[in-house]
């Protein structure tokens, strides 16, 4: 699908980057010539990750853990970058936390705790990379993962749907504010992936599983690699013009859900015949009724 050098002489930071969806880009950017950055809280997490990758691809990767709800330590970590590698060409504002809860058992710790990531951390790694592209007249591409909340809101994920419509609106405000100067943003909002974070604190049971996957009009969940290779896709180049977009790849599913008739993929040919039986006995009384 793409050209395997791609990204060469290219240097991303992708926050994250050493787990589920994170890591699934970095691959792929991997492959296709980049030199990674990854960010993460473990060390740990991201030192196997890094070995992993590495040893799958061929390319280059550094591991630099930070947590992007301190600002000084993003700064830090880009400054870092910047001596120790060169600058960065592109950035994937990927880290999240997330978990289902009643909203009015919410604890302000609780809120705070996506917030202070989702929201707070991405606007700091977001505003650390772009400050320096700007200071350097260099551009650079910013692509954020969201969620298809942005559109519907959702309930019982209050801070992460608030928290990534704020992520949403900064990828517009910025992409116009920032575009003349050759900064382009964009966002990603993903459907179902199957990732350990996803998995554990959003689908913890197999009833919701199979509910979720009811919903989703391809009744699938999404490959990893098709995601990676969207990501890929917006931070290229090759699609210089493309900037202030959200983009979902989700198999239909957020319109299937945010619409009505949704459930009605489910009917088979009796149950559709019924309908079309009762609309016709519903007409024809009407009809009869008028020309009394
Ligand atoms: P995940 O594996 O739990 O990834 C979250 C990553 O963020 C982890 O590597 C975590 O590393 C890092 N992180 C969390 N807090 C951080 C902090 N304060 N500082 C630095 N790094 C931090 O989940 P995922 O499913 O791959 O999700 C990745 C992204 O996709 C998220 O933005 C999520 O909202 C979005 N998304 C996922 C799905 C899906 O179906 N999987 C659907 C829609 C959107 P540490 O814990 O080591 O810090």
């Amino acid at each position: 699908m793409f050209r395997s050098d791609l990204f060469q002489g290219k240097r991303i930071l992708i926050t994250g980057g050493g787990t589920g969806l994170g890591k699934a880009m970095a691959r792929r950017l991997m492959e296709l010539g980049a030199e990674l950055h990854i960010c993460g809280r473990r060390e740990g997490v991201l030192q196997e990750a890094a070995k992993e990758l590495a040893a799958a691809t061929g390319g280059k990767i550094f591991c630099h853990p930070c947590d992007i709800r301190v600002a000084q330590a993003v700064d830090e970590m880009m400054q870092a970058i910047w001596q120790q590698h060169g600058p960065l060409d592109g950035l994937v504002n990927n880290a999240a936390g997330n978990f289902i809860a009643r909203s009015e058992d919410l604890s302000p710790r609780g809120f705070d705790a996506i917030a202070n990531i989702v929201l707070h951390g991405s606007f700091y790694v977001t505003q650390a990379v772009g400050k320096r592209w700007i200071a350097e007249k260099r551009g650079g591409s910013i692509i954020s993962i969201v969620t298809t909340w942005v559109w519907t809101g959702s309930a019982f994920v209050v801070p992460s749907a608030m928290s990534k419509a704020g992520i949403a609106a900064m990828t517009q405000s910025l992409a116009v504010e920032w575009g003349p100067k050759g900064i382009r943003l964009n966002a990603i909002a993903p459907g179902p992936f199957p990732t350990e974070g996803m998995t554990k604190r959003l689908a913890p049971t197999e009833k919701l599983e199979r509910q979720m996957i009811g919903a989703i009009p391809m009744r699938r969940v999404g490959n990893l690699s098709e995601l990676a290779n969207l990501a890929a896709f917006l931070l290229s180049d090759e699609v210089g013009y493309i900037s202030g977009e959200v983009i979902a790849i989700d198999g239909a599913q957020w319109l299937n859900t945010a619409a009505g008739f949704g459930a009605l993929t489910e009917l088979g040919d009796a149950e559709w015949q019924e309908i079309r039986d009762n609309i016709a006995a519903t007409n024809a009384r009407d009809k009869a009724q008028r020309t009394v």
